[in-house]
């Protein structure tokens, strides 16, 4: 199985940042796991592209309930 080569994020178009897209394999580490993907996030992933784009980092952190005043902590 390859990872899929899609290097944009489904919701906002900017690069997803995916390392397995970017290697072709997924002996690389990502930083998807080592965040949680927020559930509201993968909800609005149209259904083609469910399960075949990974979402950026800044969407998939995205939490509708943190909106207001989180300073991303990098
Ligand atoms: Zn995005």
């Amino acid at each position: 199985m390859q990872p899929f080569a899609r290097h944009t994020c489904p919701l906002c178009g900017q690069p997803n940042g995916c390392a397995p897209a970017a290697a072709g394999s997924f002996e690389v580490d990502c930083w998807c796991r080592q965040v949680s993907v927020s559930p509201q996030a993968l909800a609005q992933v149209p259904e083609a592209l469910k399960g075949k784009a990974c979402l950026c980092r800044a969407c998939a952190v995205a939490d509708v309930s943190a909106e207001q005043g989180s300073e991303p902590a990098e």
